[in-house]
């Protein structure tokens, strides 16, 4: 039995652990596996694969309500309820577990920004189809990122970014009466980018209609001007769906414009403390499921005459795996718990925790491959998906060393 330090779970957060271990176990892991497999991302998401009936089943249980208040059917989280859920569902799949974490963020910031603003329209048109689908017929995504903009976005932040005329978006927002026209391309790294129905996208205000300023907002895709891109081939996390998508003259009314520029630097700050707080929480649950693995094999497997268990070296590598898990747990907890109720949330403690949590599953993953031997190459063992997994971590959501130097500026600025 794993040993977990923070053991006191009420008798509901005990039940919520094991309804998302089982769904972890039982259906995302195994589906990850079984895509993994599939040379074509394009094969990942056509009709009939195994990666629709997880999703199917995510909705289906209500699961894609979790992060909303208890009156729109979500199950009132709290900060340690909701790292429950993502270290678990890291520990079965991690792709599986950011495409569906992701997929909530456009519809959970339209229902907050409506109802800090009483926007009717945008609830009752965006988010309400969301509350009600138990099909995942409604998907979003999280467009930030652009061709030309990776580390500018996730740093935006610093003061030397934000407003910074030589690196703001490509993708810009024109004002038209009412209505807001969005020109533009996002990376073929957005997550859920080939499926999403709706899309939470940042964009600069045009430069013609005021200073360098950046909004967000809500579009769906099927709106005149909107294409998309091939799923994206690459490394790892085979069963999270990415691809770009291109704005051509596309024409959104103003209320779906749910972040104006004046709120965009605290808005941006939210998502990134939010975001990457979840990702330190996932990727956790990844190093606890590599540590799982090597355990078990050192506990079978015998060379010199001995389980490998049982040879001081190999103890002392499985020691400080288990150090590298308790510690992530500590701190991606911690960060999480604590900004559920800070507002606005804490973004250096977000990328403090996604920084040295995606790092720590980097580095129990590749500890895993090695105790395995060579069958720890082998595409039959979990440990070699792992790795790679956990080596797209590292650039996902920020890469590390650029989040680190944000928050290291807001860590500078904050020291009295
Ligand atoms: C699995 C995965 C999922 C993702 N999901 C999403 C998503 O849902 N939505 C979305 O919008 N994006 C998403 N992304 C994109 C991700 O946020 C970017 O890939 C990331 O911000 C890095 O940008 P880039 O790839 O353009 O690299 P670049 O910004 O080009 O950086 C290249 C290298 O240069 C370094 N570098 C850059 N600037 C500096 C600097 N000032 N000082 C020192 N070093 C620097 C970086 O650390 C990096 O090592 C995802 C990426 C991955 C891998």
């Amino acid at each position: 039995m794993y040993l977990d330090l923070n053991p006191q779970l009420t008798p509901t957060q005990t039940a919520l652990k094991e309804e998302t271990h089982r769904f972890a176990a039982e259906i995302a892991r195994p589906a990850s596996v079984e895509l993994d497999k599939l040379a074509d991302p394009q094969d990942v998401v056509k009709p009939g694969s195994v990666f629709w009936d997880v999703w199917r089943k995510h909705y289906e249980l209500e699961r894609h309500l979790a992060g909303m208040p208890e009156e729109f059917g979500g199950a009132n989280l709290t900060g340690l309820d909701m790292h429950i859920v993502a270290e678990e569902m890291g520990w079965g799949a991690t792709d599986f577990a950011v495409g569906l974490g992701a997929c909530g963020m456009p519809f959970s910031m339209g229902l907050l920004a409506s109802q800090m603003t009483g926007n009717q329209r945008l609830m009752d048109e965006i988010v309400m189809p969301y509350i009600k689908d138990r099909e995942a017929k409604y998907i979003g995504c999280w467009a930030i990122t652009e061709p030309q903009h990776g580390s500018d976005t996730a740093a935006a932040n610093m003061p030397e970014y934000l407003n910074n005329p030589a690196i703001s978006l490509d993708t810009h927002g024109r004002r038209d009466g009412d209505d807001w026209i969005i020109n533009g391309a996002k990376a073929a790294w957005v997550s859920n980018g080939t499926i999403a129905t709706h899309a939470m996208v940042h964009f600069a205000v045009d430069r013609s209609q005021g200073p360098v300023s950046t909004a967000i907002g809500l579009v769906p895709l099927d709106l005149p001007g909107v294409s998309k891109g091939k799923p994206l081939n690459k490394i790892g996390q085979r069963a999270l769906n990415q691809g770009e998508i291109f704005f051509d003259n596309v024409r959104i009314p103003d209320y779906y414009v749910f972040v104006p520029p004046e709120l965009y630097p605290l808005a941006g700050d939210m998502i990134l403390a939010t975001a990457n707080g979840g990702m330190g929480s996932t990727f956790t649950g990844l190093a606890r499921a590599a540590y799982e693995e090597a355990m078990t094999y050192c506990k079978q497997r015998v060379q010199g005459g001995k389980l490998l268990c049982e040879h001081q070296l190999v103890q002392r590598k499985l020691f400080d795996m288990f150090i590298k898990v308790e510690s992530a747990r500590q701190v991606s907890r911690a960060v999480v718990t604590y900004n559920a109720l800070a507002m606005p949330p804490v973004s250096r403690y977000g990328v403090a925790s996604k920084v040295y949590c995606t790092q720590v599953a980097f580095e129990v993953a590749s500890d895993a491959v090695q105790l395995f031997g060579g069958m720890g190459l082998s595409k039959e063992c979990l440990v070699e998906k792992l790795f790679r997994d956990a080596r797209a971590a590292l650039i996902e959501d920020g890469a590390n060393d650029t989040l680190a130097l944000a928050a290291t500026r807001s860590l500078i600025d904050n020291f009295l």
